[in-house]
């Protein structure tokens, strides 16, 4: 919730998947050359990519850091010119998202998160991984998976304005982009293991050492994270014994290009990632003793307690334990709270049952109570249209009209205990981040992070955040990368 969004109403729409048109064609595979059936044209292609671009970035938002994105779009043009699809125009970007994840969509974009650039350890990683991410576009997979998922999600989308059935609540409000997070198979795993192993040692460096990346990922095992990106694992399955087939292919290429010691650049990229966020970055809001704070925005509201809050740039979505209710938030500009109620309920076609002015904490607001028909039925919403600074915070309570009653009076806790934030304290949290410091002397691990001022219970952790054991002896003037503490 850190970017600001003119949208109309709450109900934000995430439907990229079915506003386009579906055309069955024949089209070549880039990489193997035989024909496969293709539900898209290159064209389509691109355009749902720049289409699911703009989705991706208003959900998750890019990292603000216009040296570190020239550097990865630098080094991601250069693994896409010695692709199999140089012509397509591709595109590489930083989401500013905590967890640990890369993915591709059609059309040539690919997104990095700062997760996971803060959990690399060199550029040869780095190398591999984009191109890993770039084999899924030049291999179609991606193609192919939006074709399927078009498939499953014809009719769905694009009409959607509120969830269609209260039972899947949670994964529909999101099923736009979760569309991108269909699982790829076992054998596109390989298969973008392999090009991105190619197109690594084609640009000079030592594609194998993606391998030490999926072995510090399985060591760690990372989750999901507050915006409800998935990770690594859960997108990209592992084949088997990845490992030893990427360290496989990657002396396979380096005989066929005659390579005597390609790159690995250990230090120049910790230099590169050296400040930047680590973990859930506070500034864009986050929750403590069921209270939402959005330091940036200075604003607060009480969150019921057990229910479960996905922050994305766009919209805190605030779900029920038994996922039968879901409290939606977002920011408008509007010029009133009373005009922003009146178009909610001219787009939604809302069914007005109690509608009236109020205050809320000293605040300008608009509250109303309607019925709003889905596809699925009716359902029945409390919304808030809160007047603060310069913009109209919006939210709406929806449930079945049977069980709004049993829902009402926690809407109504949350959305009328929205005021403002003046807490300096809270105001001023900082995130924390990746500092990256010499171990002067030869060492083991352990020992040059305690010398770095690492506390014992984070010894483990921070050392397989370098892609090491903390036994592991280093020479003297290793870069080791430590979590700077913030708030
Ligand atoms: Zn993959």
């Amino acid at each position: 919730m850190m970017k600001i969004k003119a949208m109309t109403t709450g109900f934000v729409l995430l439907g990229v998947v079915g506003l386009l048109l579906l055309t069955a064609s024949c089209a070549m595979d880039p990489v193997s050359g035989r024909p496969t059936l293709m539900l898209l044209s290159e064209d389509k292609e691109v355009q749902m990519g720049r289409q699911t671009d703009q989705q991706v970035v208003r959900q998750y938002g890019l990292y603000k850091d216009a040296k570190l994105a020239a550097y990865i779009d630098d080094l991601g043009q250069r693994l896409a010119k010695v692709s199999h699809r140089p012509e397509l125009s591709y595109n590489f970007k930083v989401l500013d998202v905590a967890v640990v994840n890369a993915f591709a969509v059609p059309g040539g974009y690919v997104y990095m998160t700062r997760g996971i650039l803060a959990h690399l350890n060199s550029e040869a990683e780095l190398a591999g991984v984009m191109g890993h991410e770039i084999g899924h576009i030049t291999a179609r997979h991606s193609a192919e998976q939006y074709s399927k998922a078009m498939l499953a999600n014809i009719g769905l989308a694009a009409g959607m304005i509120l969830a269609p059935s209260l039972q899947g609540l949670g994964s529909v409000v999101q099923v736009g982009v979760s569309a991108l997070f269909l699982k790829f198979s076992r054998d596109n795993e390989r298969e973008a293991d392999s090009l991105g192993v190619e197109y690594a040692n084609r640009v000079d460096y030592d594609g194998g050492q993606m391998a030490n990346f999926f072995e510090t990922l399985e060591r760690m095992n990372p989750g999901s994270d507050r915006t409800g990106l998935p990770a690594w694992f859960s997108t990209h399955p592992n084949p088997e014994d990845r490992e030893a087939a990427v360290r496989g292919y990657a002396k396979k290429w380096q005989e066929k290009l005659d390579q005597k010691d390609p790159k690995i650049e250990r230090e120049r990229y910790l230099r590169q990632i050296d400040g930047i966020v680590y973990g859930e970055d506070p500034r864009q809001g986050y929750v403590e003793n069921n209270v939402f704070y959005h330091p940036g925005l200075t604003f607060l509201f009480p969150v019921p307690s057990e229910w479960k809050v996905v922050n994305t740039p766009a919209q805190v979505q605030i779900l029920s334990p038994k996922k039968d209710a879901v409290i939606l938030f977002s920011m408008v500009s509007g010029t009133s709270p009373k005009e922003t109620a009146s178009s909610f309920v001219q787009k939604s076609q809302a069914r007005v049952i109690q509608a009236d002015a109020i205050r809320v904490h000293g605040l300008s607001a608009y509250r109303l109570i309607s019925d709003v028909g889905t596809q699925s039925g009716v359902v029945r919403a409390m919304s808030y249209f809160i007047q603060k600074d310069k913009y109209i915070y919006v939210f709406h309570g929806i449930s079945s009209p049977s069980l709004f009653g049993d829902y009402q009076a926690a809407f109504g806790d949350t959305m009328g205990g929205f005021k403002h934030l003046s807490d300096r304290n809270r105001i001023n949290v900082r995130p924390d981040r990746i500092g990256v410091r010499t171990a002067e002397r030869s060492a083991t691990v352990r020992n040059a992070l305690l010398s770095l001022g690492v506390p014992e219970k984070d010894i483990e952790k921070t050392a397989l955040l370098n892609g090491k054991t903390a036994d592991e002896r280093i020479p003297a003037n290793t870069l080791l990368k430590i979590v700077e503490r913030g708030r």
